[in-house]
Formats: C-alpha cells, sequence, structure tokens
C-alpha cells in the first residue's frame, strides 16, 4: 500500500481533479478556466496592507482541485496549479525579488508541504528564487485553536454566536492562535511574494508578512491558490504600481 501511495504521487492522473473529466490533469476549463477574470489585486482582510492574490474564491471546484491535491499526494498537481496562479501574476505585472511559502510541521508523521509545492510552482512560473524563509510557527494547529478559541468565547458569553457583520466578524476570526512564524534569515530590504494553499481567515498570512517585514522585508504580497470570502478586505482603491487593472473584491 505504501508502494502505490508514493506511486500515486509520482504518476500523473489525466483526470480534472475535481469534477473527474478525462484528460483535464489538474482541472478541466469549466472547474478552472484558463483565463479567470483576474488574481487580484485585492487586500488581505486580516492586514489590508498586505496585497492579497488569488486564483478565486475557495469553494466550489477550486476547492476540490486543492483538497484533491493535498489528500492524495499530488504533490505535482498543487506545483501545477502553484504555476498557473504565476502565470497569472506575470501577466497582471506582479514584482517580487524572491518567493517563500508558509511552512508547516509535519502532523501525525506526514510532512505538510503543500505550501511549498504551490510554491515551487509560483516561482517556476515567475522564474524568481523560492527561498525556505520561514520556520515553522511553534504551537497549536492554527485552524483547531482558533476554532476551540472561538467556541469557547462563545459559550463564554464574550463573542456573539452570531457575528455582527463582515469587520466584526475577521476582527475576531483574526486573533492570532500561535505565534507567527521565525524569519531564518535577516533581509536587506526586498519584495517578497508569500505564498500559501489557501487563504481562511488571512490570519496566518498577515503574521507571517509582519514577520518578513521585522526581518528587513521592504514589500510582501501574498498568493494562494484559493482565499475565501473572510479573507478579503476592502478593495484596493487606487491602481497601485504593481497593478495595471484594479479590480473589486469578489461578491
Ligand atoms: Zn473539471
Amino acid at each position: 500500500m505504501a508502494i502505490l501511495a508514493a506511486l500515486s504521487g509520482f504518476l500523473r492522473p489525466p483526470d480534472c481533479l475535481a469534477c473527474g473529466a478525462v484528460g483535464a490533469w489538474p482541472c478541466c476549463s469549466v472547474c478552472l478556466p484558463p483565463e479567470p477574470a483576474g488574481p487580484g489585486p485585492w487586500r488581505l482582510a486580516a492586514d489590508p496592507s498586505v496585497t492579497l492574490w488569488t486564483l478565486g474564491l475557495y469553494g466550489d471546484a477550486l476547492r476540490a482541485a486543492v483538497l484533491a491535491g493535498k489528500l492524495r499526494g499530488q504533490a505535482a498537481a498543487l506545483a501545477a496549479l502553484g504555476r498557473r496562479l504565476g502565470a497569472l501574476l506575470l501577466a497582471a505585472g506582479v514584482g517580487a525579488d524572491l518567493v517563500t511559502w508558509i511552512a508547516a510541521r509535519p502532523a501525525r508523521g506526514l510532512p505538510r508541504d503543500h505550501a511549498r509545492q504551490v510554491a515551487s510552482g509560483v516561482a517556476a512560473a515567475l522564474d524568481l528564487p523560492l527561498v525556505d524563509l520561514l520556520a515553522p510557527a511553534s504551537g497549536r494547529d492554527l485552524g483547531r485553536a482558533r476554532s476551540r478559541s472561538r467556541s469557547a468565547r462563545v459559550a463564554d458569553g464574550a463573542a456573539p454566536a452570531d457575528p455582527i457583520g463582515f469587520r466584526e466578524r475577521n476582527r475576531i476570526d483574526t486573533v492570532p492562535a500561535r505565534p507567527p512564524p521565525r524569519v531564518r534569515y535577516r533581509l536587506n530590504g526586498g519584495r517578497v511574494l508569500l505564498v500559501d494553499d489557501v487563504a481562511t481567515t488571512g490570519g496566518t498570512l498577515a503574521g507571517a508578512a509582519t514577520a518578513l517585514r521585522r526581518a528587513g522585508a521592504r514589500q510582501v504580497e501574498a498568493a494562494v491558490l484559493g482565499a475565501s470570502s473572510g479573507a478579503f478586505g476592502p478593495p484596493v482603491p487606487e491602481p497601485g504600481p504593481l497593478a495595471r487593472s484594479p479590480r473589486r473584491g469578489p461578491p
């Protein structure tokens, strides 16, 4: 079984990861159009000073494809989706000097290097160096810790069971549940493109962006395969130097 599992990571299945369409690996043009409306720029809700780029909303086909890539151990699929993201960033004129990723500790003895695989595709498409800048954050898994702490606050009556609204919900849900990652090197300026597979609240990306800036990065932008609606902040108001066409956030 172990050999079969290992082989399945190397042998490319010919089908769309999301819908199973034959001969459409990693994603057919219905599930993931070759030219989505645009990868951004948006702002990260958890830190509006950070620009967020993404293939699209994390749901439906995109979610199915990312999960299939992660759960079936398809490193090549995640890298291919990363190349697609990188190609869109190239077309959008994104500017960066290097690419890094949100590192995660192994869980139950299995590596969790999905973000590195996505980042390798992004870096290849942009022809940028891929640098192992971030050491995995210590502490509990962010998602579980956050849901526990939030449910505990709801039980205490400290947090509303029904979020008041977009901003209030984001403010509550982006309370850091663990320390930000440690940056391995001092940075002498430079523009960092920070990659993760998915942004749920964006809290992890915001914490890492802060750590990178404190380590000396001049600019940090974030790129993910898919982002949940709560990760998107207000629309970018002005066309920045990195964006040719500003777009509003997704509906
Ligand atoms: Zn499909």
